[in-house]
């Protein structure tokens, strides 16, 4: 059974990168009914944060990447870390060192000196100290290798390894050795992560052998670039996962184009998390940077967008609008007059905000709503005003107000003045949503209701 997990440090907000890398991660332990696990690397006191922390709990939350079992939280783990410590000095698998940093970094000098890579000489291996940094004891002949799940095999010459430290002298255990504790203890053995981590594997691969534990399978990310070919950056999508929430997008579409980005299947574009689950394997992973393509992403955004469901969009559509204007202000707009305009701007709406800027004319009263004044001017004259009050006239004497009459209405008036639709279209539209673009006339005129709609064009013709 497949353990994976995702080790963030939460020394900033959890960005799609890291998402993506988790997504990986969570996707492998489903796929084959496995376990995932969330691990917050903050023994970094200085730079993590609790509001990194929160965030990132947050983001996954809102991604649907559940964890299994507790968080585990790796700055209280230190003992354990030392403890692990403690026994590879004992069964000789590392040792202390007192040489200064001059001393180690003449040491390094002398082997580039040497055209040999710069390292630790391992001075104090032999010298049985009680005190200082711990060093691993590291193998001095061979090579320490592995098959990455994404970059194939990957062999590393011991000679160029480092005795590496293990224990500061301040007492606090490394990274490499944590990550090793941490994964072991916590039976994680499949680690997914990005290929900034792809020199520590060899490193931590001699910690799990010294301690004669078995070694995971790892696999490496590429990183996602921009489309400029370089690190993405803000203006290229770089943003935390959280402001793509807050920009109105969907995490399902967020997942989907993010698991697209490096991972495929096929040609096939849009996948739900059960389809991904089913069929994810890191066969299928990318080994080459992909690029962050903003315009495709909101591409996919606007699939989700016509495939949600009206009443999920219409509660965020209430969300978003609450958020902008307040609860107070937000509860005089029903969720039922959002649930009604959520269809006719489901298939052209980029994201939940671009559909709240399009449902604000059907949301405001007659007496409040906008009026784009260059489309008053063009489409608002005296001649297409008188058609107008006509058929505002018949409008009020409809006895039965749908999409149907009102598309009879309409062609009737069209016949009586012997006039084209065109005529009439847009005048109406400014009138009643007070500018050029809508949804369908008829569809419009139903959600905002008769008196709604009348009242809107007697304003107009004011
Ligand atoms: N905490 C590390 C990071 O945020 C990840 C460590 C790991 O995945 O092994 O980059």
């Amino acid at each position: 059974k497949i353990v994976s997990r995702f080790a963030p440090s939460p020394t900033g907000y959890l960005h799609i990168g890291g998402a993506r890398t988790a997504l990986f991660s969570w996707l492998l332990a489903k796929s084959s009914g496995g376990e995932f696990c969330l691990r917050i690397e903050d023994t970094d006191r200085e730079r993590s944060t609790q509001d990194a922390t929160d965030a990132i709990i947050d983001s996954m939350k809102w991604l649907g990447l559940e964890h299994d079992g507790e968080i585990v939280f790796q700055s209280s783990r230190m003992d354990r870390h030392n403890e692990v410590i403690d026994q590879l000095i004992e069964n000789g698998h590392a040792y202390y060192c007192q040489c200064s940093k001059e001393d180690v970094d003449a040491m390094r000098e002398k082997a580039m000196k040497e055209g040999r890579k710069p390292k630790y000489d391992g001075t104090c291996r032999e010298n049985g100290l009680t005190e200082g940094v711990v060093r691993l004891k590291a193998p001095q002949e061979g090579a320490t290798g592995f098959t990455d799940m994404v970059k194939g095999p990957i062999t590393i010459e011991n000679t160029e390894m480092d005795d590496m430290i293990l224990r500061r002298t301040d007492g606090t255990p490394t990274y490499n050795l944590a990550v090793v504790v941490d994964d072991h203890d916590m039976g994680v053995n499949t680690v997914l992560r990005g290929d900034d981590h792809v020199n520590n594997t060899p490193r931590q691969i001699l910690i799990y052998r010294a301690m004669g534990w078995d070694v995971p399978q790892f696999g490496h990310v590429p990183m996602i670039l921009g489309p400029d070919k370089k690190k993405l950056s803000k203006r290229h999508g770089a943003l935390s996962v959280m402001e793509y929430e807050k920009m109105g997008y969907l995490p399902e579409a967020v997942t989907n184009y993010l698991a697209r980005l490096g991972w495929s299947h096929g040609d096939q574009e849009l996948f739900t998390m059960e389809e991904m689950q089913a069929l994810f394997s890191t066969d299928n992973l990318g080994n080459s940077p992909s690029v962050f393509d903003l315009t495709k992403f909101e591409w996919v955004n606007g699939q989700y967008m016509q495939k949600a469901d009206p009443n999920r969009i219409a509660d965020m559509l209430c969300d978003f609008y609450a958020r902008e204007v307040g609860a107070e202000e937000a509860a005089k707009v029903e969720k039922e007059t959002f649930a009604a305009v959520v269809p006719l701007l489901q298939p052209r709406a980029k994201s939940v905000i671009d559909m709240l800027e399009q449902a604000r004319p059907f949301i405001a009263d007659a007496a409040a709503l906008p009026y784009d004044e260059k489309a008053v001017a063009k489409f608002l004259t005296e001649e297409t005003k008188a058609y107008l009050e006509e058929i505002a006239g018949r409008i009020e004497a409809l006895d039965e107000y749908t999409e149907q009459t009102l598309e009879d209405l309409h062609r009737q008036f069209l016949e009586d003045k012997d006039i084209k639709f065109k005529v009439i279209a847009q005048p109406i539209r400014v009138a009643i949503m007070g500018k050029t673009q809508s949804p369908g006339l008829f569809e419009t005129m139903l959600v905002l209701g008769k008196e709604q709609t009348l009242a809107r064009m007697k304003r107009a013709l004011t």
